[in-house]
């Protein structure tokens, strides 16, 4: 592992900020799969211990941190596709000839300019796509899934997952006059539906087996993983 220190200084200084209390609180030893940094997690946006304050990763992150230690996969020597990259990887992963940080407008951590409704690389180019909390933006949603199974290699994975709303069975598109306001308060900020338990369905709708990754309570408690739930799409056929 390597001490991130600009960034510690910088999560410990806006931890102090939002929840001085954490300082104080009792806060267990957690280790961050991300970056593999141990120690005490900070306070994020709604929920105490929810940061690594090495690499900035939130749940999610350490989700992914978590399936790609078991499956000993790293980005050097892949062909990555990574769609609005989570600046905890862009921190902990070094430069790849193979990576492609990807958005449809590049930002602080994404170089290439990618419209995920259409993917302008060759069919079964990455070996591995990430793409977290992306779909719920997207209009076509549908086309770019589609446009995610066309680029992934027939060996690869596609890690992928959006909101969705446990207590929905179906996915909720706004009517087209709703406010963007009352819009943004239902489904998100700059979310475009609210999706529902089905949205495995959709992944499954191009052709995609579709998994979700695991853990178990230990897992959870010694890398704070919440309930977030993570998907793994592949193309062959177990
Ligand atoms: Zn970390």
């Amino acid at each position: 592992m390597s001490l991130n220190i600009g960034h510690l200084i910088e999560e410990w200084a806006r931890g102090l900020l939002r929840d001085p209390g954490q300082y104080v609180a009792p806060r267990a030893l957690r280790e961050c799969t991300v970056c593999d940094f141990e120690g005490r997690f900070m306070t994020g946006p709604g929920r105490r211990e929810r940061r690594c304050p090495n690499c900035g990763s939130r749940e999610r992150d350490r989700i992914i941190g978590l399936f790609m230690r078991r499956e000993g996969l790293t980005v050097t020597g892949k062909r990555v596709l990574h769609m609005a990259p989570e600046a905890a990887f862009r921190r902990t992963w070094p430069a790849a000839p193979g990576y492609v940080a990807a958005d449809l407008v590049p930002t602080r951590t994404s170089e290439r300019r990618v419209d995920i409704t259409a993917i302008d690389f060759p069919d079964a180019r990455f070996d591995l796509i990430i793409c977290n909390h992306v779909l719920e933006h997207v209009d076509a949603d549908a086309k770019a899934i589609g446009e995610l199974y066309r680029v992934l290699d027939p060996k690869g994975v596609a890690i992928i997952s959006v909101p969705v709303a446990a207590d929905r069975l179906t996915t909720w598109t706004p009517p087209a006059d709703m406010p963007r306001t009352e819009v943004d308060h239902i489904c998100g900020l700059g979310h475009v539906r609210l999706y529902g338990m089905d949205f495995e369905d959709r992944l499954r709708a191009p052709g995609f087996r579709v998994e979700r990754i695991t853990f178990s309570s230990a897992e959870n408690e010694r890398h704070r993983l919440a309930d977030e739930i993570v998907h793994l799409c592949r193309k062959d056929r177990a």
